[in-house]
């Protein structure tokens, strides 16, 4: 049982799906459709895409851009801090798939291999059997109530998962330095073209531009916690900071009346103290939040439910399954993928400091040390492979599956 249809929990829903086990996924929205998510599918994520086959009908059939670098721009310069060519041969660039677009897609694909999917069932409780083992759940559809059997339970219901509280499993925040305010604007076919993850800095803050095909994508990064300053300071301040740094988006952005017209991205950077119970695993953003700094927050959801449904498979195609194998599985997702996670963390908290700091210099160019190395001959490219995101090869009963 798979609780929440995100990046982590539709992709988990599928490969145990396609390798013959028996899953139900929960998710509590009647569809799929959602903005400003991450959408930005790594180069390792795609290649592992590919391995199952998928890879080039995804990118064939649903729209999306290519970005294969992450630049930084002032008035006056650009760094590219992170080159991606380096990080693929087959897919050197990050693609920028909506995840309302993805999600569906893939979702159809699980149901197409047999993959029970609730859509508008919102979990609600955890079940548990006389030695305290996590032994199903209870769900909401409209006002009714449900009940639901599980040999496991795959919290996997995002950065607030009613999962993970339920289960008592403590969150501590590791302290995000910035919130960005996020906006969609028509692209026009006059705009001038960029990397496709750009960021323009300003000396109060950067604003993030994401190409997103027929829509920009703009950020504005804020300190974190201080929406109720912008509000006061009013939308015309980050209106003005978006044509300080893009000219062109001069008359764009009138329509916008109220910061409140934005979306808020409230940043965090979240571990969790265990993420397993017994019967009980928690998966993606429930298990740990990561800041959009460096896009991956999807990618370390994908790469986690790929490698819990390796662990799994075998266990859950046998009848009944054995709940300690399954305890097992989980337990080796954790240990596996912590390490990983917990560095691409620190590394977000030491960036996310280095910024913050530079703004309250005033400054508009990158955190020294970027700029510094961003200026070795190779470096960009190096960051590249360096970062990228590793997800295991799936085990032979996935792999040989038709897609
Ligand atoms: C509002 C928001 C904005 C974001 N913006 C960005 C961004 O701009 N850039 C970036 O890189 N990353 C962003 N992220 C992070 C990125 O989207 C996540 O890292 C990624 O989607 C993690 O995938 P996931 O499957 O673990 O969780 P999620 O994508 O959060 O999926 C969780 C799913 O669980 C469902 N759910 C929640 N509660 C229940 C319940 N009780 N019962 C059943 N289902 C439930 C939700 O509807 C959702 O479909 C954002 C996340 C959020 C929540």
């Amino acid at each position: 049982m798979v609780v929440g249809g995100g990046p982590a929990g539709v992709l988990l829903t599928y490969l145990l799906a396609r390798g013959g086990a028996e899953v139900t996924l929960l998710e509590s929205r009647q569809d799929f459709a959602r903005r400003f998510r991450g959408d930005t599918l790594a180069p390792g994520v795609l290649e592992y895409l590919d391995t199952l086959g998928l890879a080039r009908p995804l990118l064939a059939e649903v729209p999306h851009t290519r970005s294969d670098a992450f630049r930084w721009h002032t008035p006056t310069r650009t760094w590219t801090l992170v080159d991606y060519r380096g990080a693929s041969r087959r897919f050197p660039f990050y693609a920028l798939i909506p995840q309302a677009e993805f999600l569906p897609w893939l979702a159809d694909r699980a149901r197409a291999h047999g993959a029970t999917v609730h859509m508008g069932a919102r979990f609600s409780a955890l079940r548990h059997d006389d030695e305290g083992r996590v032994s199903g759940v209870a769900y909401t559809v409209g006002a009714q109530r449900h009940v639901h059997d599980a040999s496991l339970v795959v919290g996997a219901d995002g950065r607030n998962s009613k999962v993970r509280t339920a289960s008592g499993l403590a969150a501590t925040e590791l302290g995000a330095s910035l919130d960005i305010l996020w906006h969609a604007l028509p692209r026009r076919p006059e705009d001038p073209s960029y990397s496709g993850l750009d960021l323009f800095g300003t000396p109060h803050g950067s604003v993030a531009l994401l190409d997103q095909g027929t829509d920009w994508q703009l950020g504005w990064t804020i300190r974190a916690g201080s929406l109720p300053e912008v509000r006061a300071r009013g939308v015309g301040a980050l209106r003005d900071a978006a044509v300080g740094v893009l000219p062109w988006l001069e008359g764009r952005l009138d329509d916008l009346a109220d910061v409140a017209d934005l979306t808020l991205l409230p940043v965090r950077i979240t571990t969790v103290e265990r993420w397993t119970r017994p019967g009980l695993v928690l998966l993606g953003d429930a298990a740990h939040v990561i800041s959009p700094v460096g896009g991956n927050g999807i990618n370390l959801a994908l790469a986690d439910a790929a490698d819990l449904a390796n662990r799994l498979v075998g266990p859950l195609r046998r009848t009944p399954p054995d709940p300690r194998q399954l305890d097992a599985a989980a337990e080796g997702l954790e240990t596996a993928r912590r390490p990983a996670v917990e560095r691409e963390q620190r590394a977000q908290v030491r960036t996310e400091r280095a910024a913050a700091a530079r703004t309250g210099r005033g400054d508009d160019g990158p955190p020294t040390a970027l700029r510094v190395l961003s200026r070795v001959p190779g470096f960009p490219r190096f960051a590249g492979r360096r970062g990228r995101v590793e997800v295991p090869a799936p085990v032979d009963v996935i792999a040989v599956a038709a897609p």
